[in-house]
């Protein structure tokens, strides 16, 4: 089996005044517990590995385990059980201290994770707030269910279903003459460029959102695009696909909206640029290496 595997199901929490709180014929859980959304608490010495069940045997930090209910099971990983759990924020720094955790937010922890705990922590932070913003239907209004096994939260008045949220965006890194294009946004923090990017619209190709976006930002028409990889991005529900794409026709003339500036550059000036982990640095390292 692939691992992690990825599935859902709802589980009540653990019973009241558990001592140890082992679940019965199964591994110790992995937890994954998250505040605010983007919290979460990973071992300090590593930094690297969520706790396990076993973390919170006694004390304050089991009691707040055995009031969080319910608990979200998001996937196997390395034969045991993944569990997400929401709490509050104060409940949070109290466990971290109990079970000498050291708090962290998912953006710091992208140094410090591989990319299987970085998907677990995403799938996480989306899935405790699918939970939390779908317990009420939107079209009729009335409290809604999970069936058993499934990420849905269905309503049984009317039918409505609402599955966690994914809004796929595009990213694409356009060349033309060896040089590629990076624009700086007023949302970028810090003063690095980038490569564009947008959401898709209903209705459309993620192909004809490439177009659309380099036409609508840049004034330019891309040709021979192509799919380079995908990464999840849990902020607040992305699915980011990357594209590679060639220059067709047009000259540079930027949406001051959106960009603040743009420019071709070659593989050897290339202005600060994101890292590695995220896909835009991902596909900035590729033309570095196609074109330097
Ligand atoms: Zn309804």
């Amino acid at each position: 089996m692939i691992d992690p595997h990825i599935h859902y199901r709802l589980r009540a929490g653990l019973p009241a005044g558990t001592a140890a709180p082992e679940l019965p014929d199964e591994p110790n859980p992995v937890v994954i517990l998250v505040a605010d959304k983007d919290t979460a608490v990973v071992q300090s010495d590593s930094g690297a590995r969520f706790p396990t069940l076993g973390a919170f045997p006694t004390g304050p930090a089991a009691r707040i385990i055995e009031r969080c209910a319910p608990w979200h099971q998001i996937a196997s990983w390395q034969g045991r059980p993944v569990l997400a759990l929401a709490v509050e924020s104060d409940d949070l720094d109290q466990m971290a201290e109990a079970a000498d955790l050291k708090r962290e937010d998912f953006r710091s922890l992208h140094l410090n994770i591989s990319e299987v705990e970085l998907g677990l922590l995403g799938r996480a932070i989306q899935i405790v707030d699918w939970y939390a913003t779908s317990r009420f239907c939107p079209a009729c209004g009335a409290p809604t269910a999970v069936p058993e096994g499934e990420s849905v939260a269905r309503c049984p008045a009317c039918a409505h279903d609402q599955y966690p949220r994914l809004a796929p965006a595009m990213i694409v890194a356009v060349v033309r003459e060896g040089k590629l294009l990076l624009a700086r946004a007023p949302r970028f923090k810090g003063a690095f460029h980038s490569v564009l990017a947008g959401f898709v619209e209903p209705g459309e190709s993620v192909e004809e959102c490439v177009r659309r976006e380099v036409f609508e930002e840049a004034g330019l028409l891309v040709k021979n695009i192509r799919y380079f990889g995908s990464q999840s991005w849990p902020f607040p529900h992305s699915l980011m696909l990357g594209y590679t794409a060639e220059w067709d026709a047009g000259e540079l003339r930027i949406d001051e909206e959106e960009l603040e500036h743009a420019d071709w550059y070659g593989a050897d000036e290339l202005p600060p640029v994101p890292s590695e982990l995220s896909i835009s640095g991902r596909l900035i390292s590729w033309f570095r290496e196609t074109h330097g």
